[in-house]
């Protein structure tokens, strides 16, 4: 097992897996930007190294920095965390080309996911099945163009090979729209991710988003811990998760998550991975593969016992799954509720001081936050500054649990989600279960204030 770690990341995550190193009984090195000096877990840290100012392509997207950071610190290990350097390829080759572990796939098995045409190339080639659309990346050409929309069926959505963060997409519900929204879609891609090579699916009317997560070894074992439903969006951009997904029958989900686990035999696969779905009509469509961990895994390792990120680092380390496919039984249900800063109706952000902070508790109650009282929300990064989740033996006990922690909670100083939060948690539809991924959006305009 590795002795030391450094953490390539900031926020809760950062945070989550310093525990997760505490636990293994390895030491974490932190890194931060002049924006993060005073975080917590940067002060709590063993050792702790300031890569760069607060922007973040100077410091989180720094590589040299952060690889001089293990360097001088004697790390063994990089975890990248989520966001960030987490998906970058090139990043995790200069980590082992330096002669560290990079906690994650290799930086092959990442270049292949990261660009969405060879990802679902790879996907159909392993069996798993896939929105219909394009072969690959769409052509020059607009006759050819029109052909292969007119072939899939209108509406489609156009979508960036190189897309992240629910960006680089477009609807499209005519031809007479279509050439038009792929120059722009392939524009936009272009200056945002360096990449302006687009595809096109069929855009499906009215799916839900379920995910399933993988865990594998270096020994070519790999285990599927089930599902989450991420279907609650705004902007593409999940704000609720669950699992596991309301009225799937398991056997639909049993089938799939053995689909995933021979893709990951087949590619090679090793450490944490999601294949992102969206089901409709009683079918999954590979729509992506995260490469790293994410946001929501909390509610997967409340109801499968497993604790991913230490999983992550164990595997890197070279041991063995500590588990087998037979050993993961679902328990209860988890929900989690991601807490931004920013306007719970009108979402402009709100960075700030955060002048009271109370955590809610009692049974069945998770909070993974880096936040404290009087602690100054940086205006630098990502909104979402922590997130709640909660279990329950089942849906409805982790429903009433979560209406409960979400109005024990108290911030103040700057505005967050929880408002939005609480009305969700006793909104008919939500609590029947099972709302599409444009219910949200939908629910937003109803009750516009
Ligand atoms: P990103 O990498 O930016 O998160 P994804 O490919 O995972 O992009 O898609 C994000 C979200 O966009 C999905 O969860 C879904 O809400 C919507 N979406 C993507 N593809 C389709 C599609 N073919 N039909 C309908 N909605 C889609």
């Amino acid at each position: 097992m590795f002795k030391k770690i450094l953490v390539a990341n900031r926020g809760e995550i950062a945070l989550r897996i310093q525990r997760a190193c505490r636990e293994l009984g390895i030491k974490a090195v932190m890194v931060y930007s002049e924006a993060d000096k005073e975080a917590k877990y940067v002060k709590l840290a063993e050792e702790a190294v300031c890569i760069g100012p607060a922007s973040s392509a100077l410091s989180y997207l720094n590589m040299p920095a952060i690889i001089s950071a293990a360097e001088v610190t004697d790390a063994e290990a990089i975890h990248p965390g989520y966001g960030f350097l987490s998906e970058n390829a090139d990043f995790a080759e200069r980590v082992e080309k330096s002669g560290f572990q990079f906690i994650g796939p290799t930086p092959e098995s990442i270049r292949i996911m990261g660009d969405k045409v060879s990802a679902k190339q790879t996907m159909i080639r392993a069996g798993v099945p896939c929105v219909p659309g394009s072969e690959g990346e769409l052509p020059d050409d607009p006759v050819q163009i029109r052909r292969i929309a007119k072939a899939v069926g209108y509406p489609v959505i156009i979508k960036a090979a190189g897309g992240g963060g629910g960006r680089g997409m477009r609807v499209v519900h005519t031809e007479a729209a279509l050439i038009n929204a792929v120059q722009m879609t392939k524009a936009e891609a272009g200056a945002a991710f360096g990449n302006p090579a687009v595809y096109l699916e069929k855009f499906l009317q009215n799916p839900r988003h379920v995910e399933i997560q993988i865990m594998a070894d270096k020994h070519r074992n790999a285990v599927y811990l089930g599902e989450r439903d991420c279907s609650m969006q705004r902007r593409h951009q999940k704000v609720i998760e669950e699992a596991p997904a309301p009225g799937i029958p398991r056997k639909l989900i049993e089938k799939i998550g053995e689909r995933c686990v021979a893709a990951c035999k087949k590619i090679n696969y090793r450490g944490a991975g999601t294949f992102e779905f969206l089901y409709e009509n009683g079918e999954f469509y590979f729509i992506e593969m995260n490469t790293r961990v994410q946001v929501e895994h909390p509610v997967t390792e409340w109801v499968t016992g497993v604790d991913i990120v230490k999983t992550q680092i164990m595997v890197a380390a070279g041991e063995r799954l500590p588990f087998t496919q037979k050993q993961i039984q679902i328990r209860g249900h988890a929900i989690e509720c991601r807490i931004n800063a920013e306007d719970p109706f009108k979402f402009t952000p709100s960075p700030g001081r955060v002048t009271s902070w109370h955590m809610p508790g009692g049974p069945g109650v998770r909070v993974d936050s880096h936040v404290y009282n009087n602690y100054f929300v940086p205006p630098n990064y990502d909104s979402m500054i922590g997130k709640l989740i909660v279990h329950g033996d089942t849906r409805e006990q982790a429903l009433a649990r979560m209406q409960t922690a979400l109005n024990e909670t108290v911030i103040e100083g700057i505005n967050t989600n929880i408002p939005l939060h609480r009305e969700l948690m006793v909104d008919a539809k939500f609590m029947q279960g099972g709302t599409n991924i444009h219910y949200l959006e939908h629910w937003l305009s109803q009750h516009k204030r």
